[in-house]
């Protein structure tokens, strides 16, 4: 069954209310709406999300008429997916910034095809095999990498263990905080449904919350 736009924007305050409780610090929320139809993200725009986040390309692709209509209202659009390099032209006008950048092929397509979008660098902080992400040593050469080609890094993105074991998240998420800190980015965006509250303690300043808003996914 499809959520009103009042119960979205209620669940929308409950979280926000949720990160409140943990910290007074100004948190962005991405509200994921990945294999939601384009009517969700409609009303996900209706509901006041000021971010939304999608993990696939061709669906960003067959989006693109309610992305269009929300980002000429100012809603921005964030990339979250593991991004294959001859995707990225799918992604061309219709994100804001890619938050699961991790290598360096990655970033010449995104100079070539998208000059001017936001990136995070996506951090692989508990060394997971099959995970997207860097590992924290390849940090500064992709940073560098991307200055140049004269690619904007914001922040650095993480998704926490696939465990989910609390103590290993918290650690993974302290790491990435640092490793912002220590390079100097403004933007620590780590955080999903069922870690938020630690992301916050840990020093979040973006999250990214699908289920907790829009429920369990098909
Ligand atoms: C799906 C997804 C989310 C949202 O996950 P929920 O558990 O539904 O909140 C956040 N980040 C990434 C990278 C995702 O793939």
């Amino acid at each position: 069954m499809e959520l009103s736009v009042s119960t979205i924007r209620g669940r929308i305050s409950a979280v926000t209310q949720q990160i409140e409780s943990v910290s007074s610090r100004p948190i962005d929320l991405v509200v994921v709406t990945k294999t939601h139809s384009p009517e969700v993200v409609r009303d996900v725009a209706a509901a006041g999300a000021q971010i939304i986040g999608e993990n696939y390309a061709q669906e960003v692709r067959d989006k693109a008429a309610v992305i269009d209509d929300i980002r000429s209202s100012g809603v921005e659009v964030q990339f979250i997916g593991q991004l294959q390099t001859n995707k990225v032209r799918l992604l061309a006008g219709l994100v804001d910034c890619i938050a699961s950048v991790d290598r360096p092929s990655l970033i010449d397509e995104i100079a070539k095809r998208m000059p001017g979008v936001r990136i995070h660098l996506q951090v692989n902080a508990t060394g997971e095999v099959n995970k997207g992400g860097c590992l924290p040593d390849a940090l500064p050469q992709l940073i560098e990498h991307s200055s140049d080609r004269g690619v904007v890094v914001e922040g650095l993105m993480a998704v926490g263990p696939t465990s989910g074991d609390p103590h290993v998240t918290r650690q993974a998420f302290r790491r990435v905080g640092e490793l912002a800190l220590a390079h100097d980015l403004a933007v620590r965006n780590y955080g999903m449904s069922g870690d938020l509250q630690i992301a916050v303690e840990e020093g979040s300043t973006m999250v990214r919350i699908g289920s907790a808003i829009l429920g369990s996914r098909n």
